[in-house]
């Protein structure tokens, strides 16, 4: 090959390159039950879950819309059927979480919720507005939203309780803490109440029981690691309040630290 092609070859593959968005490092991850009628349904980095009952399901983070044929398929290798999907419900409104909100509607029909806060910020039609407190309820399943903000104006955790065994289990899916690179903490006209809303997020997430606690980011909650266990059998790895606390611990330090640097620096 002459040294013109070679060059335009490697122009085209830098071009190709830049052109591909991050999401399509991302991949399939294997779906499996969590806990009770809690499933993954997500990709390697991005966490969906599918919740269960006997009126239909309920899906949480629909991801990018390239993830959503992952989602498709997960939740059909578990035996259920993407159509059977009900509602659709959000983490946060990031386009990791919720760009895939037009095409799970329009695939399912199902009714979309939103937390109030974050509802200018989902792509697609909503159906029904959220506040802090509200239940979503289907086929015998409650799911209650908790506003935890700070990462997003209306990051929703959700928590609900699932019975395995026997045994009921506290289950936490949370929102997400990070503070993530550019956040602006201190004097923010964007979002003024930002240290104060993240705040108020580690104050509810402490307050809540929890046994099983779930993120939108797998390596948030071990899901890797805690996976491999499941695997090898014995008992759940994704009962794990002390994750929880040290999350928690975790997430809140950084924030503390993120907030006096930002401070020193005004
Ligand atoms: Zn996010």
């Amino acid at each position: 090959m002459g040294r013109p092609t070679s060059a335009a070859v490697k122009c085209a593959v830098i071009l190709a390159a830049a052109l591909l968005p991050a999401q399509t490092a991302d991949g399939p991850f294997p779906p499996h039950k969590v806990i009770g009628n809690v499933y993954y349904v997500g990709s390697a980095n991005l966490a969906s879950f599918l919740i269960t009952t006997p009126r239909g399901n309920i899906l949480i983070n629909s991801s990018f819309e390239e993830t959503v044929p992952l989602i498709e398929a997960s939740v059909e290798k578990l035996g259920f059927h993407f159509r059977d999907i009900h509602i659709l419900l959000d983490s946060h409104a990031h386009s990791d979480h919720v760009g895939g909100n037009p095409l799970v509607k329009k695939l399912t029909g199902a009714t979309v919720m939103v937390m109030a806060e974050d509802a200018d910020a989902v792509p697609g039609s909503i159906d029904r507005i959220l506040h802090n407190g509200d239940q979503v309820k289907l086929g015998g399943v409650v799911l209650t939203a908790r506003l935890t903000p700070g990462h997003t104006k209306g990051a929703t955790t959700w928590t609900m309780t699932a019975t395995d065994g026997g045994k009921p289990y506290h289950v936490v899916i949370v929102s997400s803490v990070s503070v993530n690179p550019g956040y602006v903490l201190v004097n923010n006209n964007k979002y003024p109440q930002i240290a104060n809303d993240y705040r108020r997020a580690f104050e509810v997430l402490r307050s809540l029981p929890c046994d099983v606690f779930l993120a939108p980011h797998g390596n948030q909650y071990g899901l890797e690691e805690k996976y491999a266990r499941l695997e090898k059998g014995g008992p759940n790895p994704f009962i794990d309040p002390e994750g929880y606390r040290a999350y928690l611990d975790k997430g809140e330090k950084l924030f503390l630290s993120k907030l006096e640097e930002q401070k020193g620096r005004r």
